[in-house]
């Protein structure tokens, strides 16, 4: 590789999209600087996202599995919940993940500044260290890696801790008796099972007709019936109308044709209504960025702003808002400044929903064909029909293939059940490889795993799955 060029680089938010940067930035030989307001690299990924969030589910599926374990002839008491023992190990990983980015950005000399940026003109921040000190900064090319923070919604803003975004519900202060998860998305899903795994009897609310708006029905179907037995209600096509806090919880009005009980109390609320950028940034009006109307920040796809000086990456510049995009992201800004031939342009992103099942996807759902009109074909492979998935009495799962009929190219990979989340690694690596249905299923996957799900729904594709029937058509 040539050697990078003699480039100073700033990097604003120490997420996984601004850490990934300055790694790379470092590697490639540039001289970087990081600055966040936390005392290591992390972001809300780290601090108050995917990891806490993974940590809590990991302990919610437990709990569920000892309560399942009656079927297969075990049983468990009921288990006794050490909520600071529960935090402190949460902390825990948080810590030593966070710890050791700190390290690594040691080795790597990056500069960590703890502290907030604002910009005095396109290529010099004005640096608050957390220290109270100020410094005026110049660099030859600054990157945006600001984030995103929980979307308020005016009418549910009620100043008390009985209301709960998903930074304070990660907190875990405490179980709630009834919890309310306003927004049926990822977030408040996951959230939602993590309480209701730990004894809340949590209802949802949602005011689209489905949970978990953007993914296949028949993907969020199996999820949906699961939830309807752990959750004490799911309400659709409703809305929160009003919250009052009262000395006993809060009271919640809701709106919408399904209701039958249009006051309820809880103990806590917590909502989850979506994500909005932070493109606040002071000083950014001193710059040519240019902020579109969601609030995120306008880039090419070299992640470039409207600011020749200035890149922009991560949950800052656009959907999706998942930390592996915001990485992806950061990686190509810097190759890019660095001066190679660099373009985002993956032919898919993995979406993962961490519930129980899991649901994932990538490249083209079945919804986005229908909407652009597009001829596909899709196979499908029900887990009912998989071993390994009847050994761990899990087969409400499925898998399925959506495929273009002419080239018989694999376009999208929609996947529902347990370890969803891993499994989908394989559709997105065939989709990338440009995979046709037959390379997945001449493709020979290990015996008894659910990844023969994937291979096997290739071959519902060409009418011979092994454990699928399919009466030939006369
Ligand atoms: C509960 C929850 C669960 C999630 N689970 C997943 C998951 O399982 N998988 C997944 O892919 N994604 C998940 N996400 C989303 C994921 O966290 C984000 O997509 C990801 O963190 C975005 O990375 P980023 O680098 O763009 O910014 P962020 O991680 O948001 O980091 C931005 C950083 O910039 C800092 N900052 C902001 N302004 C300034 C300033 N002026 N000066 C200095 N620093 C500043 C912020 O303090 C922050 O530390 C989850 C999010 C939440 C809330």
């Amino acid at each position: 590789m040539a050697d990078a060029p003699n480039i100073h680089i700033a990097i604003i938010g120490g997420g996984p999209g601004g850490y990934a940067a300055a790694f790379l930035a470092s590697d490639l030989g540039l001289k970087v600087t990081l600055i966040d307001p936390e005392l290591n690299p992390g972001g809300v990924c780290l601090y108050r996202g995917c990891i806490p969030s993974k940590a809590l589910l990991h302990i919610a599926k437990l709990i569920d599995e000892t309560r399942h374990a009656k079927n297969w002839g075990i049983e468990y008491s009921d288990p006794k919940i050490d909520l600071a023992q529960l935090r402190f190990w949460k902390e825990g990983v948080v810590k030593k993940l966070t710890g050791g980015l700190g390290v690594l950005s040691k080795q790597r000399k990056v500069e960590y500044i703890q502290g907030r940026a604002a910009f005095e003109n396109s290529n010099t921040l004005r640096v608050s260290r957390a220290n109270g000190a100020e410094d005026s900064l110049t660099f030859d090319r600054i990157v945006i890696a600001t984030g995103s923070r929980p979307a308020i919604v005016p009418s549910l803003k009620l100043e008390t801790p009985r209301m709960m975004d998903s930074t304070s519900a990660l907190d875990l202060n405490e179980v709630p008796g009834t919890l309310l998860v306003v927004g049926g998305g990822y977030i408040g899903l996951e959230l939602g099972t993590v309480y209701a795994a730990l004894g809340s009897k949590v209802s949802v609310v949602e005011m689209l007709p489905g949970l978990l708006p953007g993914a296949d029905r028949d993907l969020v179907l199996p999820l949906h019936k699961r939830i309807e037995k752990i959750f004490d209600s799911i309400l659709l096509n409703t809305t929160v109308a009003a919250v009052k806090e009262e000395s006993g919880g809060i009271r919640v009005t809701f709106d919408g044709p399904e209701v039958k009980e249009r006051e309820k109390l809880f103990d806590k609320v917590l909502v989850s209504v979506g994500r909005k950028p932070n493109s606040e940034i002071p000083g950014l009006e001193k710059s040519q960025v240019k902020v579109g109307e969601r609030g995120f920040i306008h880039v090419n796809k070299q992640l470039q702003t409207d600011d020749p000086a200035i890149y922009a990456i991560g949950d800052v510049v656009g959907e999706p808002m998942l930390a592996h995009k915001a990485s992806h992201e950061g990686r190509t800004a810097v190759e890019a400044i660095a001066g190679h031939k660099v373009a985002f342009e993956p032919n898919a992103i993995p979406a993962v929903v961490f519930t129980d099942p899991e649901i994932a996807w990538c490249g083209l759902t079945e919804t986005q064909a229908q909407k652009d009109n597009r001829e596909i074909k899709v196979a499908k492979f029900p887990w009912g029909a998989s071993g390994r998935a009847m050994t761990i009495d899990r087969t409400e799962g499925m898998t399925k293939l959506v495929i273009d009929p002419q080239t018989e190219r694999v376009l999208g990979v929609g996947i529902v059940g347990v370890g969803a989340g891993e499994l989908i690694a394989e559709g997105v690596l065939a989709i990338e490889m440009g995979a046709l249905a037959k390379d997945i299923a001449l493709t020979i996957h290990p015996h008894p795993t659910l990844s023969e799900t994937v291979m096997e729904s290739a071959e519902v594709f060409f009418g011979t799955s092994t454990d699928v029937y399919r009466p030939k058509r006369p």
